[in-house]
């Protein structure tokens, strides 16, 4: 059976696992409806990806849920959320 040669100190176990940890998901803002969603996935709230329609958001909903969701899109849709650019930055 192999046998470690040498003892590991703390320190050294330590310091192999600086770098396991769990990292915070990164998150975009979606172009179409300005909700936060993972990158190369598509939209949760809107159902876009790439600027086409994948998932049917309306599908499940009843028919008040719908009404509301509409109105949702439809006013993230007139007002995207502007995000200031450095120029923007620097004037103000
Ligand atoms: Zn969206």
């Amino acid at each position: 059976m192999a046998v470690p040669k040498q003892r590991k100190t703390k320190s050294r176990r330590n310091q192999r696992r600086m770098h396991i940890f769990i990292k915070a998901p990164k998150f975009l803002s979606c172009p179409k409806c300005g909700k936060p969603m993972l990158p190369h996935h598509v939209c949760q709230n809107c159902g876009y990806y790439k600027g086409k329609q994948i998932v049917d958001v309306f599908k499940k909903l009843t028919k008040k849920e719908k009404k509301e969701k509409e109105k949702e899109l439809k006013t993230a849709q007139k007002a995207p959320k502007k995000e200031l650019s450095m120029e923007e930055l620097s004037r103000k």
